[in-house]
């Protein structure tokens, strides 16, 4: 990345650390065995591969054996979702929110195509899912639950224990896509009732191209790559070691910065938000206030589109998001906008900034003092602002 730009888009990806990096370089040039070989050469990788499931595990507070590497999280949101209704013949109900990310809201349009009735439980206008409903919903031990634990346009982070605990209740499985909370906000699955968690590398400063499953001592489910005995069974294709390696290294540095970088960011969060909350007009926040991931803030000024912003930010050279995605020539809110009924006027300038450990206090002033004059020229153009 050129040195000039302002990054702020952590939750689409991130960059991978240094410690991340060389970290994983040995496993290039010098430590390039098959960790499955009976020779010493290949055999002593084996070892790099189980010490990066302990990282992993301990972010968690998971066991090493209940951990699974794969390419990336939509791996591992297929490989769960799809690995347990494969698995389990008699499986007669899917519950999911109406906000969740492609890799788990497409795969379950599938899997209703497949059959199996799909329930989707709506949000609030904060983005916080319908308990009553989801308490209200038919669940019995032939129904899984997938809801994420924090959501990649918002940054609202789901109850995710008192969900695990309503589905756990009624005998339900339940699964959890934590891509955007791993790494980002504390996760300890001893005490969340989950069966299984999806995770990704490159939004923890790993490369991208890793991610992992945690699956519960004893849950079930058809493995989604078949072939060899790599990772139990569970995904056959010679292991990534390096990209392994990399991803317990970013976990481990995920588990020891965590809480000082947590504070750190949020503030320059809240820094930005406060500031342009006060001096755009028309601004307005989206997703809830508190219950939110530290790194993230969506923002929507009425009237305007949210691509004019994120080009004229990308002219000064910073790196946003947003909440729109332009199909077929047309300008839609995204879905979790919608769903969040959030009113057509705002939804389609909703624009995401994501924070991560590099942001600096240098950058968030220039982007304070950058957008305001932005949205104030795209406004003057607005036909719709008097
Ligand atoms: N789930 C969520 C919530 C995400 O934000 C993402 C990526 O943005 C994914 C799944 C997919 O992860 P990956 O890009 O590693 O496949």
């Amino acid at each position: 990345m050129d040195t000039k730009t302002i990054y702020l888009d952590n939750n689409a990806t991130t960059k991978t650390a240094p410690e991340v990096v060389e970290a994983m370089l040995p496993f290039f040039h010098e430590h390039y065995g098959n960790p499955s070989s009976i020779h010493r050469f290949g055999g002593k990788i084996r070892k790099h591969v189980d010490d990066a499931r302990e990282q992993v595990a301990a972010l968690l507070g998971a066991k090493p054996t209940e951990i699974y590497f794969t390419s990336c999280g939509t791996e591992s949101d297929s490989t769960a979702v799809r690995g347990f209704v494969d698995e389990h013949d008699t499986l007669s109900r899917l519950i999911t929110s109406s906000v969740e990310h492609p890799a788990i809201r497409n795969l379950c349009h599938v899997l209703r195509k497949r059959g199996i009735p799909l329930a989707e439980i709506g949000v609030d206008d904060q983005g916080l899912p319908a308990m009553d409903t989801l308490g209200a919903t038919d669940i019995d031990e032939h129904t899984l639950a997938t809801f994420m634990w924090a959501n990649n346009e918002t940054g609202v982070v789901f109850p995710i224990k008192e969900i695990a605990e309503t589905v756990k209740a009624k005998g339900g499985f339940m699964h959890t896509d934590a891509v955007q909370a791993v790494g980002k906000i504390p996760i300890d699955v001893k005490s969340v009732p989950i069966d299984m968690l999806s995770l990704s590398g490159h939004k923890v400063h790993a490369p991208k191209g890793v991610g992992a499953i945690y699956l519960r001592e004893k849950t079930k489910i058809a493995p989604f790559l078949i072939g060899g005995h790599q990772e139990n069974g569970m995904r056959a294709g010679t292991e990534n070691v390096a990209f392994i390696v990399g991803l317990g290294k970013a976990c481990e540095l995920a588990a020891k910065h965590m809480e000082e970088e947590n504070t750190r960011v949020r503030r320059l969060r809240d820094r930005l938000e406060s500031a342009l909350l006060e001096r755009c007009p028309g601004a307005k926040l989206n997703g809830h206030r508190t219950n939110r991931l530290p790194n993230t803030l969506n923002i929507s000024f009425e009237f305007i589109e949210g691509e004019a912003i994120l080009l004229l930010l990308d002219e000064k050279h910073i790196a946003a998001s947003s909440g729109s995605a332009c199909t077929s020539g047309s300008l839609e809110p995204s879905h979790v906008m919608r769903a969040m009924s959030i009113p057509y006027t705002f939804a389609h300038s909703s624009t995401r900034f994501s924070l991560s450990r590099y942001t600096t206090e240098d950058e968030i002033e220039t982007v304070i003092a950058v957008l305001p004059p932005i949205v104030s020229h795209l406004r003057s153009l607005s036909p719709f602002v008097k």
